[in-house]
């Protein structure tokens, strides 16, 4: 049925699940994940949470959902041309952003700053921890129990303290080994998305302009093309034009670069991938074309005075509601209280973490307007 290379992930070399379960029928034990975080609460939260745009701002910008499912899409993508199992890419696109906070990256620094001396917040660690514990779903085990890789896949970063402590997932950070081609492939996709769906978002918002945008080579180079091709386009169909022609660059360069390096190096198996530099990743031009975009986008979408002050109320709410619980856990719901008195601290990171932008915008008021209750 599959046409895996031989470096591929395959249900026969995994390393299986923490607490073993009967083979799945007619599906693969990938699939199997997959279904699972599709299932997942925290999955559903994602249609709630954003990165750059708060949730109530508009309903035509990304989410963390639909962002999830693009980085999913564009992993498949080039997961069918390298022979790489495409149903462990999916997964991990799927569930690499559970663990985020509300509001984005302003929520996450909030919230790791509150942390700091109770072992502090890493989104990465919090997703597995959504997966490992957190899923209360199962009458055997707690979490989703999924397979290694999709859990190595998830854990895309951590910090040496952390790898210390999480024993056979830490590992490869301690060595400093390569996880699978299928987690390099989730990494990457997850980075053409988000620049292309921001360039998208950013211009819909108004909050960036398409004449700032052409001293970028990669969006003036396609901007040219789509121009030559349709002289009478714009608005909307010029810009959609544009950037789907991007993610098309990107995915090409990314497919022919990764099965260069694969070739390069004499993969013979999925042991040589882990002791091998990574192997999937772009051209050195498109590379710096894309450190160009997302240079711009940082000095010109994410440090927009407008995003700043947005990110300026998230920080607050998540420092509000932190300090508010920890100096009276009594204000927690009853069972995030008895979860407090086995894990201190991370329970109250865990409420916090799990809470949509809207649901932390409620419970703000909830806590701090006295009309409210
Ligand atoms: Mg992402």
């Amino acid at each position: 049925m599959h046409d895996f290379a031989v470096y591929a992930v395959t249900p026969e070399n995994s390393r299986g699940r923490r607490v073993q379960e009967d083979p799945p029928a007619g599906r693969s034990e990938f699939q199997r994940d997959r279904d699972r975080i599709i299932h997942s609460t925290a999955f559903r939260r994602l249609e709630y949470k954003t990165q750059v745009f708060v949730n109530h701002e508009g309903d035509l910008f990304r989410t963390r959902l639909t962002h999830s499912l693009e980085v999913a899409q564009i992993g498949r993508s080039v997961a069918r041309n390298l022979h790489l199992n495409e149903d462990l890419v999916e997964a991990i696109a799927l569930a690499h952003d559970l663990g985020h906070t509300p509001f984005g990256h302003a929520g996450q620094d909030a919230l790791n700053e509150c942390m700091k001396d109770h072992g502090g917040f890493e989104h990465n660690l919090q997703s597995l921890r959504v997966v490992d514990v957190l899923e209360e779903r199962y009458g055997l085990f707690n979490g989703l129990n999924l397979c290694f890789e999709t859990r190595e896949g998830i854990l895309k970063h951590c910090s040496m303290k952390n790898a210390k402590r999480l024993g056979d997932m830490g590992e490869r950070f301690i060595a400093n080994q390569r996880p699978s081609l299928e987690a390099q492939l989730a990494n990457l996709a997850d980075e053409i998305a988000y620049n292309n769906h921001d360039v998208d978002d950013g211009l819909r918002s108004g909050l960036i302009d398409q004449e700032q945008l052409e001293g970028v080579g990669i969006f003036s180079r396609h901007l040219s093309m789509v121009r030559k091709r349709y002289p009478d386009i714009a608005g909307r169909r010029l810009v959609h034009e544009t950037v789907r022609r991007m993610i098309n660059t990107l995915v090409a360069d990314l497919t022919q670069q990764s099965m260069d390096s694969i070739a390069d190096a004499r993969l013979d198996s999925l042991n040589g991938v882990r002791s091998s530099p990574a192997l999937i990743g772009f051209s050195e031009t498109i590379r710096q074309e894309q450190q160009e975009l997302k240079k711009f986008l940082r000095e010109h979408l994410y440090r927009h005075y407008q995003v700043s002050r947005m990110s300026n109320k998230a920080r607050h709410t998540v420092e509000m509601l932190f300090n508010a619980f920890s100096s009276d856990t009594r204000l927690l719901p009853p069972a995030d209280q008895s979860r407090f008195q086995k894990e201190g601290h991370q329970a109250i990171a865990d409420y916090i973490a799990g809470m949509t932008d809207r649901y932390a915008i409620r419970e703000y008021r909830r806590l701090f307007a006295i009309e409210e209750s």
